[in-house]
């Protein structure tokens, strides 16, 4: 039966394998994973804060007038978002720009990726805050039937965010094709097997701005492209692409993303219902109208962040049971677990991953398996034989 191999094996081999100026720089990211998540509950406390115990929030709304129509409300809501960014800035700056240097995964001039985060922030907040200005409309025109409201609104955002999804890509870079006549005819049959319709791969250049690697499968005319960094076309052997796109190819032939937005809109919708029936109680807090009054922002904020983080990690043990499914499915359509483990290795060290995170970070932050796990499933299922066919 051979030897059974065990997670703490895999962790010391690949740890190793790194090396100790990589794994110390993965143990880096890792605090800094750890510090993202902690500093994304603070902000709005900050904001709250600012703007609740000193009375401007309700100043604003009065001067504004800010729930008298549809276009206040959004203004109002515009304004306390620049100010949710200035707050929430230094951690940005932080940990997206100065930790990202330190690891080597970011080579952007300060000013670029100010530019960047400018250009982003402004596409988001513009959707964000016309969603959440929807949100007092809806809370004001039917205080006691919002859910119906909500769910609307919770549907056709989701659907604008994945639309969006590309449009913000391509705000930070440019795509072109690929230039290997070879790998591309070996994609081709790849998707021939997997039974997706194959139109075509994009290389989006990112390597003048990032070192970090990924790939993704887009909808694309009647059929699916292949969407690949080209720092990760550099590093991968074509097997190894190959690899990644099966992976790929196992979310879109079990319809991971149209599971996702579903669970994500149950989620959301659950989330918003919770912090309205928040706002119910709390939203008259010296000087505040209640729910459907937008200077109650702050809170809303807040509460969303809050239940949105307990969301997020009800929703990674989702999402790391799927990726599972994927490697699997990966594993069958290739039959070449060499080729997944050479993938699993760029990424480590391109995306500066930790091997194996302490059990309580994976659970809380991780939406893949650690991939000491990952590879380690892929072994065992090469020792039964599911894999094994070929290399
Ligand atoms: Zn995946």
């Amino acid at each position: 039966m051979g030897t059974q191999v065990d997670l703490a094996d895999v962790v010391q081999e690949w740890e190793a394998w790194l090396g100790p100026e990589d794994l110390a720089k993965a143990r880096y990211h890792l605090r800094m994973q750890i510090g993202r998540f902690v500093t994304g509950l603070v902000t709005p406390l900050l904001l709250v804060a600012l703007w609740l115990p000193t009375g401007w929030a309700v100043a604003l709304r009065d001067a504004l007038q800010a729930n008298a129509s549809w276009w206040r409300t959004w203004l109002y809501v515009i304004l306390m978002g620049l100010s949710a960014f200035g707050l929430a800035f230094p951690f940005m700056w932080w940990f997206e720009f100065r930790a990202e240097q330190r690891l080597g995964t970011l080579r952007q001039s300060f000013r670029a990726w100010l530019w960047d985060v400018v250009k982003e922030k402004a596409v988001a907040g513009l959707v964000q805050s016309a969603f959440v200005a929807g949100l007092y409309w809806v809370f004001r025109r039917w205080p006691d039937a919002w859910l119906i409201g909500l769910v609307v609104g919770v549907g056709v955002f989701l659907m604008v965010a994945y639309a969006l999804q590309p449009v913000l890509l391509r705000l930070r870079y440019r795509a072109e094709p690929l230039d290997d006549p070879e790998l591309h005819a070996q994609l081709a049959e790849l998707f021939a097997r997997a039974g997706v319709p194959f139109s075509g791969v994009a290389v989006l250049r990112v390597s003048e701005k990032t070192a970090r690697g990924n790939a993704a499968l887009v909808p694309h005319g009647a059929g699916t492209r292949v969407v690949v960094f080209d720092t990760l076309l550099q590093a991968l052997s074509p097997r190894a692409l190959v690899a990644v796109v099966a992976h790929e190819l196992g979310h879109k032939v079990h319809r991971d993303m149209l599971k996702l937005m579903i669970v994500l809109a149950v989620g959301l919708v659950a989330v918003l219902s919770m912090a309205y029936g928040l706002l119910r109680v709390i939203g008259w807090w010296d000087g505040l109208q209640g729910p459907g009054d937008v200077a109650t922002l702050p809170l809303l904020w807040l509460m969303l962040s809050w239940l949105g983080a307990g969301l997020q990690v009800l929703l990674n043990a989702y999402m790391r049971r799927v990726e599972e499914a994927a490697d699997a499915y990966a594993l069958a359509l290739t039959r070449d677990p060499a080729g997944l483990e050479e993938a699993f290795r760029v990424l480590a060290r391109q995306n500066k991953t930790l091997p194996q995170p302490p059990l309580w970070v994976e659970r809380l932050l991780y939406n893949h398996p650690s991939l000491a796990r990952r590879v380690l499933a892929l072994r065992r299922a090469a020792a039964r034989g599911d894999g094994s066919a070929s290399s």
